[in-house]
């Protein structure tokens, strides 16, 4: 546990939404929050006490019973306020996230507006909430489908994108006539707070929204509480594995988006510039800290010989704080990430990898401090290799060699991972085997990080996700509700009356 400093003792608390009130913990447990680039503490978060928790849940319960019942028009246009509210505020959001986080100010609006987007989603539910009707499926019977709310739901995020992924969560879960509790990662909780503040703002009545901090205790007070309905949590595999776990063993819903080791392949036939172009800033952006970064290129032949080239323009990226100008690579979340990312990079040495570009320890003029790694290329990967087999989660390319497609493909399929994946390519027939054989849920056809738009759900295969429902779009309009299928038939004083049918026939 990081314990306030002197120092951290004066900064400002983050604090807890519990009944539509924003309140100050009364825990004894706190962390700190870190500027990455600096090590300013920013503020300190409480480790929420389990009455809290307890009092999050129950206001969150309480609320149901009326929010379960608000017009659909009503709850839309909370979220077409809330989406004008964002972008009046893009600015400070992203100043904030950059701060706590460390990524660059334009990646930081990047971040909130892949939110955004799903807030315009959420707009739009009166659309996405639709049941079906069959008529006349007997005689004078009609069938139809409730899609209702469950009741309270809860949210786990992680640290890497704490604008866009708590938007995830919240904002279709309510739209749906749930309630929620959201609990956000303790690393960066104030951008995530400040939306939060806005979301209330926009119009959630009290209780509908509640939001608690803290870690593994208040995590599986939340996969434990027989009054929450359904749990979504991204994050990284392992924590993932046991969230599923716990939750869908108290007979909750859960849906958990979890960690990568995310491939490109790249065929000797793929436009030279902008794929070198895609892939440095697909592996480098955000620090590599991105669930669908790309972390491992498979060069498929005499692609191959590209290695300098790729090296060469790694080299134009500018490693700085996230605050200045023209900065294309940021800190690490922490001095934790920092050393881990250090310790891997010297095991991919040790283990027998050729270290292309070495971007440990960079001169960072002004930020001394800051968590920096410079981008970092390794060649001659091998699976075994621990470069290779964990999640970097940092600036750090693995290069492995492949002789044909069929041979790239059987790679990325044996890897356990199956969040992300694309292929660059002329070729219209290789890219089609390629989104036919791939076993990974994001493909990206000339594309590297192909997140997809809120029309759409994000999935993942494999290690990447538990659960059978994914996050925003069509698939969590279903996670968020519970499908009622209705067989009605009326009388009137014509209709014939066969006396008792023991038949299953309606
Ligand atoms: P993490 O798993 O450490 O933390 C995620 C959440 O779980 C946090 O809220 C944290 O407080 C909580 N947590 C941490 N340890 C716990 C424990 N022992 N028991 C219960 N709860 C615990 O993940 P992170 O480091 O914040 O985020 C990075 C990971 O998230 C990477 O693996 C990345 O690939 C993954 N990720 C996946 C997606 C996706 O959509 N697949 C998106 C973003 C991030």
């Amino acid at each position: 546990m990081n314990a306030p400093t002197p120092v951290a003792a004066l900064a400002p608390t983050v604090k807890l939404l519990i009944g539509g009130k924003f309140v100050e913990s009364k825990t004894t447990e706190w962390r700190n929050v870190v500027n990455p680039a600096t090590q300013e503490v920013l503020a300190r978060v409480p480790f929420a006490t389990a009455d809290e928790i307890d009092a999050a849940i129950a206001s969150a319960k309480e609320a149901f019973k009326t929010w379960k019942k608000t017009s659909i028009g009503a709850r839309a246009r909370i979220f077409l306020k809330y989406q004008h509210l964002i972008r009046e505020n893009m600015a400070e959001l992203a100043a904030l996230l950059t701060a706590e986080q460390g990524k660059t100010l334009p990646d930081a609006e990047g971040d909130v507006f892949r939110g955004l987007e799903v807030v315009e989603h959420a707009a739009s539910i009166g659309n996405l909430q639709l049941g079906e009707l069959a008529n006349n499926v007997a005689g004078g019977v009609d069938t139809y489908t409730l899609l209702q709310p469950l009741g309270v739901c809860a949210g786990i995020t992680p640290f890497n994108f704490p604008a866009m992924i708590p938007l995830w969560m919240f904002p279709m879960a309510i739209a749906t006539g749930n309630t929620f509790v959201l609990k956000p990662s303790e690393q960066d909780p104030m951008v995530t707070m400040r939306l939060v503040e806005l979301a209330m703002e926009a119009g959630i009545p009290a209780g509908v929204l509640n939001v608690i901090h803290g870690g593994e205790m208040a995590v599986n007070a939340l996969c434990d509480h027989k009054d929450i309905k359904a749990v979504s949590f991204v994050g990284s595999t392992k924590v993932g594995t046991h969230v599923y776990h716990r939750a869908t063993l108290a007979g909750k819903r859960a849906q958990c988006m979890m960690g990568a080791k995310n491939h490109a392949i790249i065929l000797p036939d793929a436009n030279k510039d902008q794929t070198l172009n895609a892939l440095a800033g697909a592996a480098f952006g955000a620090a590599g800290q991105r669930c669908m970064a790309l972390s491992v290129v498979v060069l498929v032949g005499e692609a191959q010989k590209w290695i300098p080239e790729l090296v060469e323009k790694t080299k134009t990226l500018k490693v700085n704080a996230g605050t200045e100008k023209g900065t294309d690579v940021g800190p690490l979340i922490s001095c934790a990430a920092l050393s881990r990312v250090e310790g891997l990079i010297e095991r991919g040495i040790a283990e027998g990898a050729k270290l292309e570009l070495d971007g440990r320890k960079p001169t960072v003029a002004g930020f001394e401090k800051g968590n920096f790694v410079g981008p970092t290329i390794f060649s001659g990967v091998k699976p075994g290799m621990a470069i290779y087999d964990q999640e970097v989660f940092g600036p750090v390319l693995a290069i492995v060699a492949a002789d044909d497609l069929d041979q790239a493909i059987e790679f990325i399929n044996a890897n356990p991972n199956g969040n992300g994946t694309a292929i660059f390519t002329q070729s219209g027939a290789a890219a089609r085997k390629f989104q036919e054989d791939i076993d990974v849920g994001q493909v990206g056809i000339n594309l590297p990080i192909p997140v997809p738009v809120p029309l759409f759900s994000f999935t993942g295969s494999r290690a990447s996700k538990l659960g059978d429902l994914g996050p925003y779009g069509k698939q969590v309009v279903m996670f968020y509700t519970q499908t009622k299928t209705v067989t009605q038939r009326w009388f009137d004083d014509s209709t014939t009356s066969h006396g008792v049918n023991t038949t299953i026939s309606l």
